[in-house]
C-alpha cells in the first residue's frame, strides 16, 4: 500500500535530533496537537470532535492533546477492519510476504527509536534510558519474532481409518479489538498487533485513555512498513466509552484485553455474554522467596529491580519480599542502604532508574496504601513519601516491614514503588505465602539449591517463575495469568495461537 499522508505526529513535536538524547527539561516540547485516529488509514478526528489532554507525569503539565474518539468511531473502525478483513489483502498475502512487511515494521522502530523512545518517556514518565533498551528494544524483538512465525502457521495432516485424507488448516479470527493498559503501552500493543498481523487477523486497537502517543505513532509505521490500509486501526479514547464500544461491538471477533482484574472481570463477561473467544492479562502480586541459601547480594538485586522497575507500574513487579528468616534483619538493613540511592528523578536524565508514576491518581493510590500499612502496624523502612519535582507524579520507593500476610497492603496489588518484605520459616509456608494472594501472573524464587528451585517452581501459582533475577522477558518464552491474573498467553506461539482457529477438510478417497 501507499500512504503518502504524514502522520498527525510528525509536524508539531519537536525532534530530538542525531543525538539520541532527549531534549532537556527546558526545551521539552510544549505542544502536542492534531493526533488524531487512525481508521481505513486515513487520519481522522473524532466524530464528534472530542479531544483529550496529553499530561507529562514528570511536570504534570499538559504537552498537547488527542482525539477522544468515542462508539461512533469504533462502529467507523471496526467497518472499516471488516472491509480490510473481507478484500483479502492481508489474510490473502502469503505467510511469507506477510513475514518481510512485519520483519520491515521491526527495522523501522529500530530507525524510529529516538522518537518512540520520546513519545513514551513523554507519556508514561518513562527513564529514557530504560526506555530504550527495553520498551523500544522489546517491541521491535516482538515484530521480529512473529515474522518468523508468520511463515509457520500451518495444519496438520491427521492419520484416520476412514478411507479419507483429513487435514486441518489453521485460520484468521477476523477483526481482533485490542484493548491495551497504560504501563508499557507500546509493548503490550505490539504483542498483540505483531501475533495479530502474523496469522492474517485485522486489528482495532484501542490504547490506554492517558498513554496513547505510541499507538498512533506505530499506525504510521505500520503502514509505512505495506500493512494495508484498513489492516489496523487505532481509536484513542476513554475505557469506559471507546473501550466499551470495542468490546461490544457485534463486528469482533475476539478480544485481547490486557489492564486492570475488576475491569477484565467485567470485558470476561460482556465477551462470554456474546460467545467471544478472549484472552485476558490481567493484575498481579508478585512474591519473590529469598531462601537462606540464597546469594543475598544477587537476592538484593533482585528485589530491587523488582519493585522500582517501572517506577512500580509493572504486572509482573514483585512488589513481595519473602526471606527466611535467618536473613530477614540482614536484608532489611542492605535494602534500607541501598534503596535511597536508586537514582529516582527526570525521566529525560540519562542516569534515571525510577522516573514519576504515569498519574497523580497512581500517587494518590500508592499514598493511601502506605498509609493503610502504617495503620496495620508495618514499618516504614524508607520512602514512604512523595517526592517534589518539577510538579511531577514522583513517589520515592519505600520498603515496609513487619506486615501481616492477610494485610490488604500485601495481598493486593498497589502498582508502585513498593516493597513489603516479610518472614518466613518453612519452604512450605514461603510457598503458602506466596500462592497466598488472587492473583498469580509472575513469582520468584532466589536459591543456590537446584533441586529446590525446580521444587518450589513447580508449586508456584504464576504464569511464570524467575530464578536468581526478575524479569527475565523474551519474545520467544510465553508469560500470562492464572487466577486472578487471567488466562490465555502472550509471546512464543503459545501468543499465536488465540489468533487462529483450526479448520478440519476431511477428502473421501471413497
Ligand atoms: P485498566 O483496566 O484501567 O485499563 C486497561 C484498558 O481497558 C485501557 O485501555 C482502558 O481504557 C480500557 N477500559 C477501561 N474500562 C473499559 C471498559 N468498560 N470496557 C473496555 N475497555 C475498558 O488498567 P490500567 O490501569 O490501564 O493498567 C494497569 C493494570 O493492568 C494493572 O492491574 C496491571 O497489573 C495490568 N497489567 C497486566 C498485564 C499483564 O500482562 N497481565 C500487563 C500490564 C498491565
Amino acid at each position: 500500500m501507499t500512504n503518502t499522508q504524514t502522520s498527525p505526529l510528525d509536524s508539531p513535536v519537536e525532534t530530538t535530533g542525531d543525538s539520541g538524547q532527549m531534549p532537556s527539561p527546558t526545551t521539552a516540547p510544549s505542544t502536542l496537537e492534531h493526533g488524531e485516529l487512525f481508521i481505513g488509514g486515513q487520519w481522522l478526528p473524532a466524530a464528534a470532535g472530542g479531544r483529550r489532554d496529553v499530561v507529562d507525569p514528570s511536570t504534570g503539565n499538559a504537552v498537547g492533546t488527542v482525539a477522544e474518539g468515542d462508539a461512533g468511531d469504533i462502529d467507523a473502525a471496526v467497518a472499516a477492519a471488516r472491509a480490510a478483513f473481507d478484500q483479502g489483502p492481508w489474510r490473502g498475502m502469503s505467510g511469507r510476504e506477510r513475514a518481510r512487511i512485519l520483519h520491515r515494521v521491526a527495522d523501522l522502530i529500530r530507525e524510529n527509536a529516538d522518537e518512540l523512545v520520546r513519545l513514551e518517556s513523554l507519556d508514561v514518565g518513562k527513564p529514557v534510558t530504560l526506555c530504550r533498551v527495553v520498551d523500544v528494544a522489546t517491541a521491535a524483538e516482538v515484530y521480529e519474532y512473529y515474522s518468523g512465525l508468520a511463515q509457520a502457521v500451518d495444519g496438520a495432516t491427521r492419520e484416520t481409518p476412514m478411507n479419507a485424507v483429513a487435514y486441518t488448516r489453521r485460520e484468521p479470527l477476523g477483526v481482533v479489538g485490542a484493548i491495551t493498559p497504560f504501563n508499557f503501552p507500546l509493548i503490550l500493543s505490539s504483542s498483540k498487533i505483531a501475533p495479530a498481523l502474523a496469522a492474517g487477523n485485522v486489528v482495532v486497537h484501542k490504547p490506554a485513555d492517558d498513554t496513547p502517543l505510541s499507538a498512533l505513532f506505530m499506525a504510521k509505521l505500520l503502514s509505512e512498513a505495506g500493512v494495508p490500509d484498513g489492516v489496523v486501526n487505532v481509536v484513542t479514547g476513554a475505557g469506559a466509552v471507546a473501550g466499551e464500544a470495542l468490546l461490544r461491538h457485534p463486528g469482533v471477533d475476539k478480544i485481547a484485553f490486557t489492564g486492570s482484574t475488576a475491569i477484565g472481570r467485567h470485558a470476561a463477561a460482556v465477551a462470554g455474554e456474546a460467545l467471544t473467544p478472549v484472552t485476558m492479562e490481567l493484575g498481579g502480586n508478585a512474591a519473590q522467596i529469598v531462601f537462606e541459601d540464597a546469594d543475598v547480594e544477587k537476592a538484593v538485586g533482585s528485589a530491587i529491580k523488582a519493585f522500582v522497575f517501572n517506577t512500580g507500574q509493572f504486572c509482573m513487579g514483585g512488589p513481595r519480599l519473602l526471606v527466611a528468616r535467618p536473613l530477614y534483619d540482614t536484608l532489611l538493613g542492605i535494602l534500607a542502604q541501598a534503596v535511597p540511592g536508586v537514582p529516582v528523578g527526570d525521566p529525560r536524565d540519562p542516569e534515571t532508574v525510577v522516573g514519576p508514576m504515569a498519574a497523580e491518581r497512581h500517587v494518590a493510590k500508592v499514598e493511601s496504601y502506605v498509609a493503610q500499612a502504617v495503620a496495620d502496624g508495618g514499618r516504614i523502612v524508607c520512602g514512604g513519601e512523595r517526592l517534589a519535582l518539577n510538579g511531577g507524579f514522583y513517589f520515592k520507593p519505600t520498603v515496609i516491614a513487619d506486615l501481616a500476610n492477610d494485610s490488604r497492603v500485601v495481598q493486593e496489588e498497589i502498582f508502585g514503588p513498593v516493597l513489603t518484605v516479610q518472614p518466613f520459616d518453612t519452604e512450605d509456608e514461603a510457598i503458602a505465602m506466596a500462592n497466598s494472594t488472587p492473583y498469580g501472573l509472575a513469582s520468584g524464587i532466589q536459591t543456590t539449591n537446584l533441586a529446590r528451585a525446580h521444587r518450589v517452581a513447580a508449586r508456584l501459582d504464576a504464569g511464570i517463575v524467575w530464578v536468581n533475577d526478575w524479569a527475565m522477558l523474551d519474545p520467544a518464552v510465553p508469560f500470562g495469568g492464572v487466577k486472578a491474573s487471567g488466562f490465555g498467553r502472550e509471546y512464543g506461539p503459545e501468543g499465536l495461537a488465540p489468533y487462529t482457529r483450526d479448520k478440519s477438510v476431511v477428502i473421501s478417497l471413497d
